[in-house]
């Protein structure tokens, strides 16, 4: 039987609800490394689901940036799954979507809301530096500078262990009804089947043509006849088909110990360019050991108050918890609600820039770093934060970072100072929102960096590797010992992810989260804002333009949020960079007796998917 036919009957459901397709079966042998490639040619390819932005309902939702990803949480939520389940199925069909922005070769963090005991729980499968990584890894010798930011990111040296395998399966084992092997054989067989290439998928390709054309593997992939494929083409994976059907059959181990884990070591320690390759890429330190010793981390939630609701955030390795946090404490020291856009929207900007100064001071890994997240969550040091906040006069950017040591909350203590200005995070990844019948949710961002990682794919597996330790601050040397984001072996460079819940009076309110590097964390607060503050239903609030303040001197904004705001805004003194769109966010909102909304983005990055199990009539 053809596997797509027997997983919808394993499932229970048509087989024409899991694909519309005339299929081939996949190849199947007991051996890995023995497998026959799946025939190419015998396939049809269903067209492309229809994208809903918004779909309301009871029963369980699915939100993500992609219909085939959604359409298949959706059909394990159909078929009984709960929501880790159907989270890990859509995860594993974003790896073959939306290659660029996540998969296998990434890591992530995965956000659980529990129905039965109310409790949010989270798992930091963030990549790890090497553990024979040198401080001057990311130097040139040949200079003795480090290399260009975009020679580090196209490398083997910007690879971090992979944390997203051994996310799905830390997930599946605490929260999850079925395991890994059925978890990813849908999107195994999507892989095989192939989906349509849309224009968002054609346009990344093309971005990252000159790069990707450098290595063998990728080009050989993502570069059929030396182009990006065209748009309405379909696109068909079937490396990483078998690679999934490995993982289905011999588990996590495949890829951390087994067949797969000397090709990754080789990849990166030789990275595969082309004879006439440009690029320096130079090679990684990522050894076997490195691989078996990746774990992923249980941590408990941030978690701070905003107008009632309690917010749950992911902490160390990223800062998204607490900086999300820390902007909210101090915006809540207004009413919000009340004031004029102009207003309000100047002490989001204010709170946004103050929350990243701190961010930029404080934060690292907690394994190295003394992160003073209860400092940074204290309604007490908000308020010493919004002293800075001048009524109608933006502050000078970048502000100076607070002082955890020394505060009152009565404006009485100076800043410490300097701070950063900037990062060099990607805007990249996906994210994913599920709830099910039972009223679980699962918030999950994840991510291999750059649109395209590190821009090599492990030669005949199908799947790019990330360059996630670009995250670290690498582009100066020596790193200064006080910076806590500087790269150390063994390390998880400082994330931006922030995949949040928010809870009613123990119930949940809204999941969200975002793609976008260090943007995430300001979409995630400006979506919390129009929600809560602004009036804004979670359609509007998902929709309305973005701007992302981040402490730098010009705040990087939408144009549709300059052209309302700008004038405004600039009368107190901010000052503004126009860049196409911001983050490609997903959420659920949770209504009276089990009604759900789910909500992805209307347009931007193409447009996302949200369904839900039992529409509203
Ligand atoms: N590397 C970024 C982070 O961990 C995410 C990259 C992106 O969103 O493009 O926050």
């Amino acid at each position: 039987m053809p596997s797509i036919a027997r997983e919808a009957a394993r499932l229970g459901v048509a087989t024409s609800a899991v694909l519309a397709v005339t299929i081939a079966a996949p190849a199947q042998t007991a051996s890995a490394g023995a497998d026959p490639a799946p025939a190419r040619t015998q396939v049809q390819t269903a067209a492309e689901p229809p994208k809903v932005p918004t779909a309301t309902g009871s029963g369980g939702a699915v939100s993500s940036v992609d219909p085939y990803a959604t359409r298949i949480g959706l059909d394990v939520l159909r078929a009984g799954g709960n929501a880790t389940d159907a989270a890990v199925a859509t995860a594993a069909a974003l790896g073959v979507t939306e290659p660029y922005s996540a998969g296998i070769g990434g890591g992530g963090f995965f956000v659980h809301y529990d129905a039965d005991t109310g409790r949010v729980q989270t798992i930091d499968g963030r990549e790890t530096a090497p553990m024979g990584m040198p401080e001057d890894a990311f130097v040139d010798p040949a200079t003795g500078q480090p290399y260009s930011f975009s020679d580090q990111v196209s490398s083997g040296v910007s690879v971090g262990v992979p944390g997203t395998l051994a996310t799905w399966q830390r997930a599946l084992d605490r929260w999850g009804t079925r395991n890994l092997s059925s978890s990813v054989r849908p999107a195994a067989n999507l892989a095989h089947e192939g989906f349509v290439v849309d224009q968002t998928f054609h346009d990344q390709t093309a971005a990252n043509q000159e790069r990707f054309s450098q290595f063998t593997s990728t080009r050989e992939l993502f570069l059929p006849g030396g182009s990006p494929p065209p748009v309405g083409s379909t696109f068909r994976n079937p490396d990483l088909a078998e690679t999934y059907e490995l993982i289905a059959r011999r588990g996590p181990g495949a890829f951390y110990r087994g067949a797969l884990s000397p090709e990754i070591v080789r990849t990166v320690q030789h990275p595969p360019t082309t004879r006439d390759a440009t690029l320096p890429a130079p090679a990684g330190y990522l050894k076997r050991s490195d691989l078996t010793g990746y774990r992923v981390l249980d941590r408990a939630p941030t978690r701070s108050g905003y107008r009632g609701y309690d917010v749950f955030g992911m902490r160390s390795s990223s800062s998204g918890g607490t900086t999300v946090g820390e902007a909210l404490n101090i915006m809540e020291r207004y009413d919000l609600a009340s004031m004029s856009d102009q207003d309000a929207l100047h002490r989001y900007l204010e709170a946004g820039a103050l929350a990243f100064a701190d961010r930029g001071k404080y934060f690292g890994d907690e394994a190295f770093v003394d992160v003073p997240v209860r400092d940074l969550l204290s309604d007490t040091y908000a308020a010493e934060r919004a002293c800075r906040i001048q009524p109608t006069q933006a502050q000078a950017k970048p502000v100076p970072a607070g002082n955890v040591d020394d505060y009152d909350g009565r404006c009485s203590t100076p800043n410490t100072g300097s701070t950063r200005d900037g990062d060099t995070e990607g805007l990249s990844t996906t994210n994913l929102t599920v709830t099910d019948r039972w009223g679980d949710v699962v918030e999950y961002t994840l991510t291999i960096e750059q649109t395209g990682g590190a821009g090599i794919v492990v030669p005949d597996r199908g799947f790019l590797l990330n360059n996630e330790l670009t995250d670290f601050t690498t582009t100066v040397y020596p790193v200064p010992e006080s910076d806590p984001n500087r790269p150390e072996p063994g390390k998880r460079p400082r994330s931006s992810m922030s995949p949040t819940i928010v809870l009613d009076d123990g119930e949940p309110f809204v999941a969200l989260g975002s793609p976008g590097g260090s943007t995430i964390i300001t979409t995630v607060l400006q979506m919390l804002f129009n929600r809560i503050d602004r009036g804004m239903d979670l359609e509007q609030a998902m929709a309305a333009p973005r701007s992302s303040p981040r402490n730098t001197s010009s705040v990087v904004s939408e144009p549709a949020f300059i052209s309302a705001y700008g004038t405004l805004l600039g009368a107190y003194g901010h000052q503004f960079a126009s860049t196409p769109e911001i983050g490609a966010a997903t959420a659920i909102e949770f209504g009276p007796g089990g009604s759900v909304t789910a909500v992805a983005e209307p347009t931007r990055r193409g447009g996302g998917s949200a369904a839900v199990v039992e529409p509203a009539p």
